[in-house]
């Protein structure tokens, strides 16, 4: 299957054969004569399969057509405001400015224009960008509703609505931003739901989103990439760090990218790190944007050696060619697991996921074996066995009221403006 039998047309091919994009993706193969024919769609597929391109290529296509305003009004066109026509949503500010990237990259040859809102950052530079008119925006859904607010951004015209990483956008809380969203878009327009993750969660709000949606799902049920190799060590928690530093400095290993719970976690531990030899950096929500942005592409460059992150930090981050991650601590949330691992093994390439498991974690590890399906073998690591005569740490059991803390905190993370509660 070539990306010209999909029905893509010349330009957009003609960006793709510069972007040595040979062959379509399979979610790429599946989704795109969906959207070109204007269904709705529910899509699973991880970041990393190239589902980026499998939403905007068709868009941009789309929006090459006339709209019906442009139609009606077309002998005073001259005249009339650009109105924007297409909104994506995203969690996170790195994935939107990530989607708003590949917008650009693929709209290359195209006379559409897009714009990109997030918070964190001052408002003034994005509306100034809106305002000279936009096609396309990308954004997350808070900033979205300020520039809603304040008048800079029209939603009663759109005619494509995306959401990128939907479960992660309920995940952080978002519900009640997007049902705002949702008031002010018309009811007519079509609607792309992608996720990592099936939920019945994701499923409810694919009822209130989209009208009889095609469903695509990608990969085995909330399977990992497979081209990633994943393994577990056993290790006792006070030895986890000098593990790592080791591995890292025996093996040669670069771009290393960390997983912690926590923000004062990953603070530490890049800290830590360091100390040993090994040049860390950390990035949370509690970092500007600005730091933020630098850490990462100092990792990028190849001048960190390690990077650690807290999972809503990393979300939507694209490293080309990121061969190793680490989860220092086993996620709470089984899911997390998934979107960790997705980093590395990237558009076919492979990727080597170790996870360092302390005796307390091994519920967590059962149930990242439950929604993966697979059963890990468990291993030591010369020279770091855990010393089996300490006394076994008993895991704290989450009532529903701690999950909903620790939502809340991974919430708060997004916005950097929340405290984390420390847990024993
Ligand atoms: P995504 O899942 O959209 O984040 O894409 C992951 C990576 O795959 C990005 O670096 C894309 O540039 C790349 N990519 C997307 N589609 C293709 C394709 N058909 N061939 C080669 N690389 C691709």
């Amino acid at each position: 299957m070539s990306f010209l039998e999909l029905g893509l047309v010349e330009p957009l091919i003609n960006t793709l054969r510069d972007l040595e994009y040979k062959v379509p993706t399979p979610i790429q193969v599946q989704a795109i004569p969906v959207i070109l024919g204007s269904h709705d769609l529910l899509a699973r597929a991880q970041t990393g399969t190239g589902k980026t391109a499998a939403f905007t290529l068709p868009l941009l296509q789309l929006l090459m057509q006339p709209s019906q305003q442009d139609t009606a009004t077309s002998t005073t066109s001259a005249l009339i405001e650009k109105n924007i026509r297409a909104l994506i949503l995203t969690p996170t500010r790195e994935l939107a400015q990530q989607v708003h990237k590949s917008v650009e990259r693929y709209s290359r040859d195209l006379p559409l224009v897009s714009a990109l809102a997030y918070g964190g950052v001052s408002l003034n530079p994005q509306i100034a960008a809106i305002e000279k008119g936009v096609d396309i925006i990308v954004a997350t859904p808070g900033r979205l509703l300020d520039l809603v607010s304040k008048g800079t951004v029209k939603l009663d015209e759109i005619e494509c609505l995306v959401f990128d990483e939907a479960d992660r956008m309920l995940d952080m809380g978002f519900m009640g931003e997007i049902n705002r969203i949702l008031k002010r878009v018309p009811t007519q327009r079509q609607t792309l739901l992608f996720s990592a993750t099936f939920s019945d969660e994701i499923y409810a709000l694919s009822k209130t989103l989209t009208s009889s949606p095609k469903i695509i799902e990608i990969g085995e049920k909330n399977t990992a990439a497979t081209e990633v190799e994943q393994v577990i060590y056993n290790v006792d928690a006070d030895k986890k760090r000098e593990l790592l530093s080791y591995m890292i400095g025996s093996k040669n290993w670069h771009q290393v990218l960390v997983f912690t719970r926590t923000k004062q976690g990953a603070d530490l531990l890049a800290k830590e790190m360091t100390k040993d030899g090994v040049k860390t950096k950390a990035i949370h929500g509690d970092k500007s944007q600005g730091a933020r942005e630098k850490e990462l592409q100092e990792f990028k460059d190849g001048n960190t050696r390690a990077l650690v992150a807290t999972d809503v930090a990393a979300r939507g981050l694209d490293i080309e060619q990121l061969n190793y991650v680490v989860n220092f601590e086993l996620p709470y949330n089984a899911e997390d697991y998934i979107h960790r691992i997705g980093r590395t093994g990237r558009a076919g390439q492979k990727g080597l996921a170790i996870s360092l498991v302390s005796s307390d974690e091994n519920y967590l590890l059962e149930e990242i074996e439950a929604i993966t399906d697979i059963k890990f073998m468990q291993q030591w690591y010369p020279g770091f066995e855990p010393d089996l005569n300490k006394p076994e740490k008993r895991p704290r059991k989450h009532s529903k009221g701690a999950q909903k803390k620790r939502a809340r905190e991974r919430a708060l993370d997004k916005s950097g403006s929340g405290r984390v509660t420390k847990r024993k």
